[in-house]
């Protein structure tokens, strides 16, 4: 026999081997699902530790080789994960945000706006709220050009404790009355659990900032109120992390989440934060929740800022976060890369012509 007939010769045997494992595997899996309904009649836990010691073990004593045993022990565990997903175990413990649990995409209903319905939302405004003069005229200038959410910080996580700290509650207050006269919705962080009580008559959307995506206390009590949260990657976590907080929220009972990329520390110093734009397919794809980009604090540039917002709309984003003030330049915070009026008519123009999708109402 030619070496070519020999190998065609094994390789249909190969064949029909691979038939017969698929063959036994699908048996397997049915044999899986019966086993599943049994011990759901019985109420037992369908994961038995101990009975899948006793295959492994079994797997060890049996192994004539080729293969090392840990290998094959590995190969099993994956047959009986996937059994596991058959009994329906695996659902169990798929989270609420997971778009395994739930196929279809999220809407956030913020008022009579909407975030995540294919077009895009801008959010915008000042990086703090200053006083009644600023915010006003940011709203102003928001409304015309057809902004729905104004953005501004009264409780503000400054890095160190001599800079501006916000005007706290009473920048929520002035906040509030700007954008009623403009007819804007209204987000802003809240800091402490202690403190979303008193600010729910004020906002439209809650936000959790980067540096408290990880407090607890503050994820479980923003997820007893009804309003929707907008919760922000904190500055070294993981996008596992980052999904394990918004599955604080829902787990308390706020199912109107939205995730926010606002970049990551890494070594680059070009920008301020490193902007991870694969985050938001990433989180659109294990998640069901809108995703947006903040573009602000992940570059830290005025320069990067509209080319930032392109990529986030391009990747999948479903809307961009900007801040904009009267006069950067004498801003009490941010002060690099807030976007003046002239420049923020540009950004808005920029991301239009290509983005025409861009759920704005001129007026
Ligand atoms: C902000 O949006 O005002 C802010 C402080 O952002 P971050 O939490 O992403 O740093
Ligand atoms: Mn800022």
């Amino acid at each position: 026999m030619s070496p070519q007939d020999q190998l065609n010769r094994l390789r249909r045997e190969m064949d029909e081997l691979n038939h017969e494992m698929l063959d036994l595997l699908s048996r397997r899996g049915t044999l899986a699902v019966e086993i599943g309904k049994i011990k759901r009649l019985q109420g037992v836990e369908r994961y038995d530790p101990v009975r899948e010691r006793e295959m492994l073990d079994f797997i060890a004593a049996s192994n004539q080789g080729p293969f090392e045993t840990s290998r094959l022990q590995h190969i099993f565990k994956e047959v009986f994960k996937a059994s596991a997903e058959l009994q329906g175990e695996d659902r169990d413990k798929t989270l609420l945000v997971s778009r395994k649990r739930q196929p279809e995409d999220t809407l956030v209903h913020v008022k009579d706006v909407t975030i995540g319905n294919g077009r895009p939302q801008l959010i915008a405004g000042p990086c703090a709220v200053e006083s009644f003069e600023q915010v006003n005229a940011v709203a102003e200038k928001l409304a015309l050009s057809g902004v729905k959410v104004m953005r501004g910080g009264a409780y503000k996580p400054r890095t160190s404790p001599y800079d501006f700290q916000g005007l706290g509650f009473e920048g929520l207050k002035l906040l509030k009355t700007a954008a009623d006269r403009h007819d804007l919705r209204v987000i802003t962080e809240i800091m402490t659990p202690g403190a979303v009580e008193s600010a729910l008559p004020y906002v439209d959307i809650i936000q959790v900032g980067a540096r408290n995506m990880q407090n607890f206390d503050l994820l479980k009590e923003v997820g007893k109120t009804d309003k929707p949260v907008l919760l922000k990657r904190g500055l070294s976590a993981t996008i596992e992390e980052f999904i394990y907080a918004a599955e604080y929220i829902m787990a308390s009972g706020n199912n109107q989440v939205i995730l926010c990329e606002r970049g990551i520390r890494t070594y680059e110093r070009a920008t301020r934060n490193t902007l991870d734009i694969t985050a938001v397919p990433i989180l659109k794809q294990e998640t069901h929740l809108p995703v947006m980009v903040d573009v602000t604090h992940s570059t830290g540039r005025r320069d990067l800022l509209l080319p930032a917002a392109k990529a986030a709309l391009a990747i999948g984003a479903d809307g961009v976060m900007v801040e904009v003030h009267p006069n950067p330049a004498i801003a009490l915070s941010d002060a690099q890369q807030q976007l003046d009026f002239d420049q923020f008519d540009q950004f808005v123009e920029g991301l239009t012509v290509q983005f025409p999708q861009l759920d704005l109402v001129k007026k």
